[in-house]
């Protein structure tokens, strides 16, 4: 069996690129990466050589051969970023040759279901209360808030929001705040998280994320050994090796790869099992679509450990692009797939309408003019 061909499908403008896969004997294999589109294009088209007639079984072997391949020009950023796509889509190919689920692959399910976190932003504070209300009502029983206004204002006002978010989301829920630390003009500094980290205890928050700068080693190990609430990091670093310093050092409670960017599922399941050994939770970032949700599902099946996926609530990529919608059930928890591959089938035609439409994944003002509001 032979790779012989693969379909770029471009359904976002701004950052999430999928890939399909063709084979020889008429079996397919999806893949997404999130990346700024042109450069994962421009990746992929470069990569393609090297995947053409290669088996689609041989998964990582092949995207072993893509790391090292871009030895000089990759090691992170977008051209991981498309190794991830390609590393997905062999992942769903081989499942539906072997007839078998990813997560079977992987080593096998602990679990037929896994827990699921709702993701929304903070932002626009107007109608966060009811944004948090539509997702008790889908079943959501893990809510994480995140980005601007937290933790670019005063203590006493982001109490206030996490006050608020607490009253709307209930007692009994898990709340979790992110506070986008991967904002390049992030201002937050140890002693403004900690005092975060402190309020956040008082709201019983399950964890804090990225309240410091992404490559801020130390800091987060002392942040770490100092916040009364776990401290969560990792969605923006890709490659396993990145992630090893920040277990060495303790550096983290919760570990965040993303599949879509860190290098697949391949990539994903070595920094688990690193995390494991560390004693560190790994819970996948998954703000991007239903190819990273499904990859996330069955990767959070094989795990131990207590975990979650993120489901990124109203995002078009998520919600509309599947045959059959994901659906939360009664005590908020997803099917892991039973199906063959990553188990989804994915709507052409919603795909093309979204690319069609120009339609373009949620950015902040300073990714669009470049400026920056420094107050
Ligand atoms: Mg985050």
């Amino acid at each position: 069996m032979k790779i012989t061909d693969w379909t770029v499908h471009m359904p976002d403008q701004n950052y999430h690129v999928f890939v399909e896969l063709h084979t020889d004997e008429g079996v397919s294999g999806w893949g997404a990466c999130y990346s700024q589109t042109p450069q994962a294009v421009g990746a992929l088209a470069w990569l393609k050589r090297f995947v053409m007639g290669e088996n689609p079984l041989e998964i990582e072997r092949v995207t072993e051969k893509l790391h090292q391949l871009t030895y000089w020009h990759g090691r992170g950023g977008a051209m991981t970023h498309a190794i991830s796509a390609i590393n997905l889509a062999l992942w769903d190919a081989a499942g539906k040759i072997l007839g078998q689920p990813v997560s079977v692959l992987l080593g096998g399910r602990c679990r037929e279901r896994v827990p699921v976190y709702g993701s929304v932003l903070f932002h626009p504070e107007e109608t966060l209360t009811k944004r948090i209300e539509e997702m008790r009502a889908r079943n959501f029983r893990a809510v994480k808030l995140g980005w601007d206004p937290f933790g670019q204002q005063s203590l006493a006002d982001d109490t206030k929001l996490v006050r608020g978010a607490r009253k709307a989301a209930g007692e009994a829920a898990e709340l979790l705040v992110d506070a986008g630390g991967s904002n390049p003009y992030w201002a937050m500094r140890m002693k403004d998280a900690l005092e975060r980290a402190k309020m956040l205890a008082d709201y019983g928050v399950y964890w804090f994320e990225e309240p410091l700068a992404p490559d801020d080693l130390e800091g987060y190990a002392r942040l770490t050994d100092l916040s009364p609430v776990k401290i969560a990091h990792g969605e923006v670093l890709t490659r396993r090796q990145t992630f090893i310093p920040f277990f060495q050092r303790r550096a983290m409670d919760i570990v965040q790869p993303d599949a879509t960017k860190v290098g697949g599922l391949s990539e994903s399941r070595r920094i688990a099992w690193m995390a494991e050994a560390y004693g560190i939770e790994l819970v996948p970032h998954g703000w991007n679509t239903a190819v990273g949700l499904a990859a996330d599902i069955h990767l959070v099946a094989t795990l131990h450990t207590k975990s979650f996926v993120e489901f990124n609530v109203g995002n078009p990529l998520v919600e509309t692009i599947t045959q059959h919608p994901f659906q939360l059930d009664e005590d908020g928890c997803l099917e892991v797939p039973a199906g063959p591959g990553l188990g989804i089938e994915l709507n052409r035609q919603r795909m093309k309408q979204l690319q069609e439409s120009g339609y373009s994944a949620a950015s902040w003002t300073w990714e669009e003019t470049g400026q920056f509001e420094v107050t």
